[in-house]
């Protein structure tokens, strides 16, 4: 079974992220789908969505505390109002445009996972360190690893490489295999891929050894687009 898993960052509304989780559940029902899907919709659109058991909806961030004074933020009484358990934490447009230092990602982390939360920890180089080798590649992961349980139960992995993301262009078979081989000797947790994944690719990227599913953003923003993708892991299974 696979992890198939939408971002929606900064896109659709309240209403757009109702009809569309409405429709993959049904998508999902309907073709008897087995792999996990996850659906991260801005904070403003969550909500008490009725889903099968295999589509999760999460949060694409919230801040390290129940609640309080954080002017823009969400703490945990509005993430409990719509029973959300799921977190991305890490992930990249977080750390590099909105500044949040490994510091603050790892205390999020161990906010998150106290509160026994599943939640997908992302990791990924920019391209002057890819450009820089492998070791400096692992090196710069290693990094974002600090002050993280690796141990918990309940993470999921994402190696998304800064430079693949919304660019349009994924890392190769060769780079994704080379990495995930290295991180799966250190994680017992599932490992995902992130980076321009989109329907023709995600049939190569599925088949490389320790890619136990993938992170999607602009290739999934679009119903129709995300049903190809999430029919093409299906017929893998
Ligand atoms: C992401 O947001 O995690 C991502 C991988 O985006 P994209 O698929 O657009 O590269």
């Amino acid at each position: 079974m696979k992890i198939i898993a939408s971002n929606f960052k900064t896109n659709h509304t309240r209403k757009s992220t109702k009809e569309f989780i409405e429709n993959i559940n049904k998508f999902l029902i309907d073709k008897n789908i087995k792999n996990d899907i996850y659906i991260f919709p801005p904070a403003t659109a969550l909500d008490r969505f009725e889903t099968t058991n295999n589509l999760t909806i999460g949060a694409q961030n919230a801040f390290y505390v129940k609640d309080g004074s954080y002017t823009g933020e969400i703490g945990k009484i509005h993430l409990d109002e719509f029973n959300i358990k799921t977190i991305l934490i890490g992930h990249s447009e977080r750390r590099h445009i909105l500044g949040e230092t490994q510091k603050t990602i790892s205390l999020k982390f161990n906010y998150f996972k106290s509160l026994g939360y599943k939640i997908i920890y992302c990791v990924g180089e920019p391209l002057e360190i890819k450009n820089q080798g492998l070791s400096q590649t692992l090196g710069y992961i290693q990094k974002q690893f600090e002050g993280i349980d690796l141990d918990y139960e309940n993470t999921i992995v994402a190696y998304e490489p800064v430079w693949a993301i919304g660019t349009g262009v994924s890392s190769t078979v060769e780079d994704i295999t080379q990495i995930h081989k290295k991180l799966s000797k250190k994680l017992s947790c599932p490992l995902l891929y992130g980076g321009s994944v989109k329907a023709s690719n995600i049939s190569e990227i599925l088949d490389i050894t320790n890619v136990d599913g993938v992170l999607i953003g602009t290739a999934s923003w679009l119903e129709e687009d995300f049903k190809d993708i999430i029919d093409i892991a299906n017929s893998k299974n």
